[in-house]
């Protein structure tokens, strides 16, 4: 047997039984890692891991004892680089670890390797990182999605168990649906963003990329729950996911929007979600179809209001306190500190990010930022109350993750409406704060496709619920 292949129960079955050892499955995986060429890391934490694997106790009956974790590389990990994808944060070693990597070492996890990703988390293919594209695992000629391309990839080719990522509009979900694993945005202030570097602090939000449901509950129980170092975290009490997974759906209710079901959306995806909505009617949910008005307002809200909180949060790299500084002659001769954070910034960020810095800055402007800025706000608001209405009358909605399946490499990269497009079903979620996972739910010439379950705020147990009987129906 593979050991590589497990997720996060089978392993740990083996583990207590004292079968395997940790360190039979971190070699597993390194050997997975070692021949693979889709450049799913930035960095693998090979003795790291051998040591720590080495240290750990057999026969821990914790579930997550033992069990290898690659970590999105824009979440600090302690002594161990924490690029963003970006030249500007390339040497940067944060002096701490963020919350969720705390609770996790409490759990005796081994970090694996921190994951390839976009640029500050900003795309939607994983192309645009200071190390290069990470490639589709089921065609590398292919996108794996993004901008958390790289957890997905190491999850659906073996390279690890489980990973974590972020998800300011679709990270986790659109690349896990593009990979063909399970990808889980929780509820906004379910888990600490403390030591996540931030994009857009109202939108981001740390998740789970994971090879079956069980083991989203499994690692969402582990991170989530109040932490006093993150103001927006809340104090909601967290319940045993795992412990609580039923797959019982009868009388669930499953909303249906309109809104999502039509121009845009590839028809081979829409037949596929439709399948998969007859599986779950057979499992005894009730589909109802229903009505989110203010969607077409969804892709403009977003970008104005995460560019604007992006071009606030990137001031910070201005070459002074941490970070990359230019090094130019002429800038160690003049010394002016205006031209030192220009040619810092225009040195250490790229392209796509720039674009976001510029355009948030013109959404914040005075003369231009009600129309823009405030507006976006107002719309934001209404697109919550949408969801507010529907789930007066539905338990869950079911949407496609993309409105597309998996896309080439380079074909959008010129051309960034295009690319922004690919977000459309799921920045809406993150504007609402809302829970939701992301599952696969067949392919499309053999490249996988994605359904997206959308939860009330702090109702993760039903949407995992939901995933868990379509998973368990669907097996093969
Ligand atoms: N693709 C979206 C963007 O580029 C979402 C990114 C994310 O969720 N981090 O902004």
């Amino acid at each position: 047997m593979d050991l590589a292949t497990l997720g996060i129960v089978e392993t740990h079955n083996l583990l207590k039984k004292g079968e395997i050892k940790p360190i039979d499955v971190v070699e597993a995986l390194l050997s997975h890692i070692e021949q693979s060429e889709l450049n799913a890391y930035i960095r693998v934490f090979k003795e790291e891991a051998r040591n720590k694997a080495m240290q750990l106790k057999s026969n821990d009956t914790n579930l997550l004892a033992g069990i290898p974790i690659a970590v999105k590389d824009n979440i600090c990990i302690k002594g161990a680089p924490t690029t963003c994808g970006s030249k500007i944060l390339a040497n940067f070693v944060p002096p701490y670890n963020a919350t969720v990597i705390d609770r996790l070492e409490k759990q005796r996890v081994i970090f694996i390797g921190k994951t390839n990703m976009d640029e500050f988390a900003m795309g939607s293919s994983t192309e645009y990182s200071l190390f290069g594209a990470t490639f589709n695992p089921y065609n590398p000629d292919y996108v794996p999605g993004g901008s958390s391309g790289g957890s997905a990839t190491a999850v659906a080719n073996n390279e690890t168990v489980c990973a974590l990522g972020s998800d300011t509009g679709g990270s986790i979900r659109q690349p896990a649906s593009f990979c063909g694993v399970i990808g889980l945005k929780p509820t906004y202030g379910r888990v600490s963003r403390y030591g996540l570097v931030a994009f857009a602090s109202s939108l981001d939000q740390i998740g789970t990329l994971t090879k079956n449901v069980e083991d989203s509950a499994i690692l969402l129980e582990a991170i989530a729950g109040f932490d006093d170092k993150d103001s927006t975290s809340r104090k909601e009490p967290v319940p045993p996911y795992f412990n609580n997974l039923n797959p019982d759906i009868r009388g669930v209710q499953i909303g249906i929007p309109r809104e999502y079901f039509g121009e845009g959306l590839d028809s081979r995806v829409r037949s596929q979600i439709e399948e998969a909505l007859k599986v779950l009617e057979g499992l005894g949910a009730m589909i109802k179809s229903i009505s989110l008005p203010h969607t077409p307002y969804a892709i403009p809200t977003y970008y104005i209001i995460a560019t604007a909180e992006a071009s606030s949060n990137l001031a910070r790299y201005d070459g002074v306190r941490y970070g990359y500084r230019t090094n130019s002659e002429e800038q160690r001769i003049k010394r002016d500190l205006l031209e030192m954070y220009e040619e810092t910034r225009g040195e250490g960020f790229g392209k796509e990010v720039k674009r976001r810095i510029m355009l948030g800055t013109f959404g914040l402007q005075a003369g231009y930022y009600d129309e823009y800025y405030l507006k976006a706000t107002r719309a934001r608001i209404l697109i919550r109350s949408d969801f507010e209405n529907a789930f007066e009358e539905v338990t869950v909605i079911i949407t496609p993750t993309s409105p597309f399946p998996p896309f080439k490499r380079g074909e959008k990269i010129e051309d960034p409406l295009q690319m922004y497009l690919a977000d459309v079903f799921t920045v809406s979620i993150n504007l609402a704060g809302l829970p939701a996972i992301a599952i696969p739910c067949g392919f499309v010439d053999n490249l996988p496709i994605g359904m997206q379950i959308v939860g009330k705020h702090f109702d993760e147990q039903q949407i995992l619920n939901v995933a868990y009987a379509y998973e368990l129906a669907t097996k093969k």
